[in-house]
């Protein structure tokens, strides 16, 4: 039965059904940690994103396992028929190149990598020539904005550097455009998209906790983001579209207490509690 799926309907949770969402799943990475190597940051709040290179190839296992086709951004807003998931990474860490890249290549997966312009050459992050390389060996790069910052709290000119301005970087780069940009914590607001827009891109994802569909405004994609703790079985409901409603509901509350305590007071009381209760 088909279903409002569209970014921003609000749907009564008590009311919704456990069941596949038509569309496809956009997932969201982040850093993979390899032995020997140190993450980029020790926060819970961000280590809580990170999976091991173990656990991302063996979800990527599975997907081949099971005639998924992983995509880049481009491909997957054509919605071809099939078994598909876009495959995505935000923060532009080096394990983009070290670790996600070569096990993509041999299952002949593409991926989109959201690049934080100004952490290029930051340590543990892609250098210029790794993203230069990254591009050439046939993968998408997207902008996740110049510094990170949350971009609501931002006026119009900070709006600009963070958007436009980190695309033309990125593009200088590697010598090609870059038409995709992902929003640096998930933060969103009609702004984001406008200043886009202006810039040349194509689409925006959120961390909007939904599948897309062609009915999905591209400037609100949504993405689901696979955790540490995401176990292989969750991974595999997650990529068919099955109980997203549930991970909705817990980032609703999360967004509430953001909303109530401000970006900065809610970052710092997470990162306590998550201390406390650190995921696995
Ligand atoms: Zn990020």
């Amino acid at each position: 039965m088909p279903r409002a799926n569209h970014a921003g309907h609000a749907v009564c949770l008590k009311r919704e059904p456990a069941m596949a969402e038509p569309g496809t799943v956009f997932l969201m990475y982040h850093e993979l940690e390899a032995p020997g190597r140190t993450r980029c940051q020790s926060e819970p709040g961000y280590v809580r994103y990170v999976l091991h290179a173990t656990q991302f190839r063996h979800q990527m296992e599975l997907l081949k396992r099971e005639q998924w086709q992983g995509v880049s951004v481009s491909d997957a807003v054509r919605f071809r028929e099939g078994k598909t998931v876009a495959i995505t990474f935000d923060d532009g860490s080096e394990t983009d190149l070290l670790c996600a890249a070569p096990l993509l290549r041999q299952l002949g997966f593409g991926a989109t990598f959201y690049i934080t312009s100004a952490w290029l050459g930051q340590p543990g992050h892609l250098s210029q020539a790794q993203l230069r390389e990254l591009c050439a060996l046939g993968f998408e790069i997207g902008c996740h904005s110049m510094t990170h910052a949350y971009l609501p709290d931002l006026d119009q000119n900070g709006l600009q550097r963070e958007i436009a301005e980190a695309k033309s970087r990125l593009e200088q780069v590697i010598g090609a455009p870059v038409e995709h940009f992902s929003c640096p914590g998930g933060r969103f607001d009609q702004r984001v998209a406008e200043v886009a827009r202006q810039a040349g891109d194509r689409s925006v994802a959120t961390s909007r906790i939904q599948a897309n569909s062609p009915s999905t405004d591209r400037f609100t994609l949504g993405r689901v983001a696979v955790l540490r703790s995401t176990s292989l079985s969750e991974f595999r409901r997650i990529c068919m579209g099955h109980g997203l409603w549930k991970s909705r509901a817990s980032l609703r509350l999360r967004e509430a207490g953001r909303k109530l305590l401000g970006n900065s007071n809610y970052d710092r009381l997470r990162n306590l509690l998550l201390r406390r209760n650190p995921s696995p």
